[in-house]
């Protein structure tokens, strides 16, 4: 399409080369240093970068401006638009916009889900400007980036536990960093580069779904007789009108600085991923909102609908979004770099073994984190990690750690190697020190640590509060138990070889797909939580709130709200299903195969008149009636079972009706109705197929 990525790349931001255009200089240095030293910004200071972003965002034709905010569960960034024009003088117009403005606002707050933290009657709610990801411009709004709390300061949202997670790595870190005598690290910074992947559907097809308008997944559907099973799709070569949807996206994407660099077609058909490069965590999950936003709106001009739910066709590949994520000092030093000897680099061996027992103290939270209902679907199905947390460390790292258990110390390590493919005219290359494990849910990938759990409709910011306060924990236990060692080098490889030998059970590095696994990790002891409703109570276990409260990242009440709320998602998003199967199953399957019916009664009259035989169609016709009749049987179960759950007493026992007794009804209704679809003729199924809506596009 000839886009110069160069000149688009960051157009609508008002980042930083615009500020320091547009600002005086002491004022654009004193931004900077909030931005990264942190600290409380003036009115005045605020006056002046309101006005400087007013005039910006005016000349570019915006009209309104808006904070952006993230609810809790709610996947999508919630926006409330005001016109920058306000006062009215001699019949003309103004355009205002103060630092008030940009620094607070008062959505009204009262429809988000709270969990109870506040009554309806009190529903105010404040956004505050997060000066650290940068405001832009969209569709002729300025957006500025929020956090969101109650009127009590109880957060509301997922960026702002996000945010002190945040801090709370850093602070742990330096003292960490200081431990090994580095003075000059201020900051640690985490980051995050979130693959997503999605699913494209013709729009016109999707429009015959109600299932899919619903609930973003399909509730009925045979397979068709061509699934994944030939692996023809991955990485193949794109559609023409698919790369055009891409293209257009990328450009929007690169407009508001968002770096698109990967894209591909996944596993499924008619799946596909994008990735950016990774950024500092926050502006990563603003940035992946509004990723997911422009994918959907992009795909609609396209003739697409872009589906982010995890699993929207049974027996196909659902989609998620891999978490890459590391924590690397303000002078470049990432802490999960083993560096070319990593056998000696003390560093590294600590910061590995502080995110193994992190990562097996918190296991269910991590897993809880990365939950939803769509992935309930996912996990633990034939193409997902499973729902056990376990990590992966490949044989250079995994060899590493092996030694320190055995003889309390490191001494050699594995080198990558070289591969040669034996071929004078193809290059001799360096090899990872990782091979991937598309099987663990928590990878390491050489600098990195790749959580492939994290369901792909989700916000990614609930996994890195999750992440990133359970390193602070490590880390400052690590400090507490160090700092003031009289053998400094002797207590590390102490601390360091005691957290491995006490939390080695995490470690996995076979086959997560494999049966012998969960039997295995049943006998480690390591948590295998099937569904997102027997991992929610890990929010609020003592484990829980001493990390959350000890690092001001989340009160007890605060984790109490969020369990309500998931509880209540859950059964709301279990309801809704169900209902749409009832709707469907009533209003078009059964009269599609009631019409069926009748043209098969019709012909075994006719073939009998004409004197054959019609015992095929007989035959045929007794089949169709006895599916017909379990239909009808399963939606009246179906409704009871519904009614029954959404009256259930409490919250959680509600969560736990959908989950076992509606959901086992919702599989039954599709049973027979599946069946149907295979029987009957194309023109008489009243809705289009997973072929036609796989593999058409
Ligand atoms: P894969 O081959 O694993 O699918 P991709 O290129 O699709 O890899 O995505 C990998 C993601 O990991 C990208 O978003 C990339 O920017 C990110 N990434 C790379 N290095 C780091 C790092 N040090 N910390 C966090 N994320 C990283
Ligand atoms: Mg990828």
């Amino acid at each position: 399409m000839g886009v110069n990525i160069e000149k688009v790349f960051g157009e609508d931001v008002f980042d930083d080369a615009v500020m320091k255009v547009r600002l005086p200089k002491s004022d654009y240095e004193k931004v900077k240093s909030l931005m990264y030293q942190g600290g409380e910004i003036t009115e005045e200071l605020a006056d002046v970068v309101a006005q400087a972003m007013k005039e910006w965002a005016l000349e570019k034709g915006a009209t309104h401006f808006t904070h952006v905010f993230q609810p809790y569960v709610i996947s999508v960034g919630a926006e409330k638009h005001d016109s920058f024009s306000s006062t009215v003088t001699d019949g003309k117009i103004e355009n205002t916009f103060t630092g008030k403005d940009l620094l607070m606002g008062e959505p009204d707050a009262s429809s988000f889900p709270s969990g109870g933290l506040r009554a309806t009657c009190s529903a105010r709610g404040y956004t505050a400007w997060d000066i650290t990801s940068p405001v832009y411009i969209k569709e002729g709004t300025l957006c500025i980036p929020t956090a969101f709390c109650s009127y009590t300061g109880e957060s509301l949202d997922t960026k702002t536990p996000l945010l002190k997670a945040m801090h709370a790595v850093s602070k742990q870190g330096v003292r960490l960093m200081r431990l090994f005598g580095d003075e000059k690290t201020q900051r640690i910074f985490s980051y995050v580069g979130p693959e997503q992947e999605y699913f494209l559907v013709d729009e016109d097809k999707y429009m015959k779904r109600p299932d899919l308008i619903y609930t973003g997944r399909t509730l009925f559907g045979a397979m068709p007789p061509k699934g994944q099973e030939m692996d023809d799709q991955y990485f193949g070569s794109i559609a023409p009108n698919v790369k055009a949807f891409m293209e257009d996206l990328n450009v929007k994407l690169w407009k508001l600085g968002i770096t698109a660099k990967t894209q591909h077609r996944e596993v499924a058909p008619g799946q596909h991923e994008i990735a950016p490069i990774f950024s500092v965590s926050n502006v990563a999950l603003d940035n992946n909102l509004l990723v997911m936003d422009i994918l959907k709106k992009t795909a609609r001009k396209h003739g697409f609908v872009c589906l982010l739910h995890e699993k929207p066709f049974d027996g196909i590949n659902g989609s998620g979004k891999h978490n890459n994520w590391s924590l690397t000092t303000d002078d470049g030093i990432n802490l999960f770099k083993p560096g070319k000897e990593p056998e000696n680099n003390k560093l590294f061996q600590l910061v590995l073994a502080c995110t193994m027992a992190a990562v097996d103290r918190h296991a269910v939270l991590l897993r809880l984190a990365a939950s939803n209902t769509g992935n309930d679907h996912r996990l633990g199905a034939n193409e997902a990690p499973p729902a056990i947390i376990s990590m992966y460390l490949g044989d250079q790292v995994g060899d590493i750690v092996d030694q320190i258990i055995k003889n309390g110390k490191a001494t050699s390590s594995l080198s990558s190697g070289t591969l040669d493919f034996g071929i004078k005219k193809l290059p001799v290359l360096e090899k990872d020190p990782t091979d991937r494990n598309r099987t663990s849910p928590f990878a390491f990938t050489g600098n990195r640590f790749e959580f492939r759990m994290v369901a792909s409709s989700n916000s990614i910011g609930d996994t890195n509060t999750v992440l990133n306060t359970m390193m602070a924990e490590a880390f400052s236990n690590a400090c507490d138990a160090l700092e003031g060692a009289e053998d400094f080098n002797k207590a590390v490889e102490e601390y360091t070889a005691k957290l491995m030998r006490e939390h080695e059970r995490i470690v996995f590095n076979g086959n997560g797909y494999s049966e012998e696994w969960p039997v295995e990790a049943e006998k480690r002891g390591l948590p295998n939580c099937k569904s997102i409703v027997d991992a929610i109570p890990a929010l609020v276990d003592d484990t829980t709130v001493e990390m959350y409260e000890k690092f001001n990242v989340l009160s007890k009440a605060e984790l109490e709200a969020r369990e309500d709320i998931l509880f209540e998602q859950y059964a709301g998003v279990r309801n809704i299903e169900a209902l749409t199967m009832i709707e469907m199953a009533n209003k078009m399957i059964i009269p599609a195969a009631v019409k069926y019916t009748k043209k098969l009664a019709d012909t075994v009259i006719a073939v009998k008149e004409a004197g054959a035989d019609a015992s095929v169609q007989a035959d045929m016709l007794s089949e169709v009636s006895g599916k017909l009749a379990e239909m009808k049987t399963a939606v009246k179960a179906l409704e009871e079972v519904t009614a029954k759950a959404a009256d259930a007493e409490c919250i959680k026992c509600k969560a736990e009706e959908y989950k076992d007794d509606v959901m086992a009804a919702m599989a039954e209704l599709r049973k027979p109705a599946d069946e149907l679809e295979l029987i009957m003729p194309k023109e008489l199924w009243p809705m289009p197929t997973y072929g036609d809506l796989v593999f058409e596009l």
